[in-house]
């Protein structure tokens, strides 16, 4: 893969008040990745993708996005990215069809709703309410908003949290789709196997700063190469894969 930087980041800070909430912090991601930002609750990652996303204001450093400035194109930006909505930001009353169609107003496109839902395998779903969906339901359909305005990069804010194992799967197996069709994916996910399956590069973040940067397999490998032993030898099977092997690997409503 061509290491072509899409997004570039450097010495970005955020402050809250006197409170450093991002400290500092450059990193690059690459066109055509899948690239994930790891570590615990309150590090600065949701803080640096609203930042990136031209949603919220920095403090001071410089962030560039598909070459376009936060600082002087944050509409040009808008246009090539895809972010996803809270719930709360979907009408209540409309069906998935609608809502397609109602963002499609929005960006000035015309898609058609059967094309959008049929990228997220919810074209049974055209006439449902968004609130009647499952969970794994609602990740699909708030990605397939993300994809109306054909972005060059999309932003998944944990989007597999609270799903069950096959719901996840799926939405890996849609995010790696997305990925393999051109776009760039950026994710926050707090699963670190779903970090090691599905992203090419992950950057950790702890206190503000970035502490680490690389492929999952690689930072692995350094680990062992270490000395790093796990306590237990690994079981060659988890629950998670008893879960699966019960119920079954299949596409079904996650
Ligand atoms: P999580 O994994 O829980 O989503 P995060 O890594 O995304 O966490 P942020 O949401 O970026 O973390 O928050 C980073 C820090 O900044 C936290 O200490 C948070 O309390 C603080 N913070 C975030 N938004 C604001 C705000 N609007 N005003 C003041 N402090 C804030």
């Amino acid at each position: 893969m061509l290491k072509q930087p899409i997004i570039t980041v450097k010495n970005l800070v955020k402050n809250y008040g006197s409170f450093e909430a991002v400290k500092g912090i450059s990193f690059e991601v690459y066109d055509g990745e899948i690239f994930g930002l790891l570590g615990p609750n309150g590090a600065g990652k949701t803080t640096t993708l609203e930042i990136i996303e031209t949603l919220r204001e920095k403090t001071s450093g410089e962030v560039t996005v598909d070459g376009f400035s936060i600082d002087q194109d944050a509409d040009k930006i808008k246009q090539r990215i895809g972010v996803q909505l809270q719930a709360a930001g979907y009408y209540p009353n409309l069906n998935l069809s609608e809502l397609i169609k109602l963002f499609c107003g929005l960006y000035g496109i015309d898609k058609s709703a059967t094309e959008m839902l049929d990228k997220v395998a919810l074209t049974d779903k055209a006439k449902a309410k968004y609130k009647d969906l499952s969970g794994g339901q609602k990740q699909r359909f708030s990605i397939a908003t993300t994809l109306i305005n054909n972005p060059r990069i999309i932003f998944l804010d944990e989007p597999t949290t609270g799903l069950d194992p096959q719901a996840r799967r799926n939405l890996w197996d849609l995010i790696r789709e997305i990925r393999d069709q051109g776009t760039t994916v950026v994710i926050t996910t707090h699963y670190m196997d779903e970090a090691e399956e599905l992203c090419d590069r992950v950057a950790f973040v702890d206190g503000g700063h970035i502490i680490g940067i690389d492929t999952p397999n690689s930072f692995i490998d350094q680990l062992v190469a270490s000395g790093f032993e796990r306590k237990k030898q690994v079981k060659l099977a988890n629950l998670e894969d008893v879960f699966i092997n019960l119920t079954g690997k299949e596409w079904r409503e996650g």
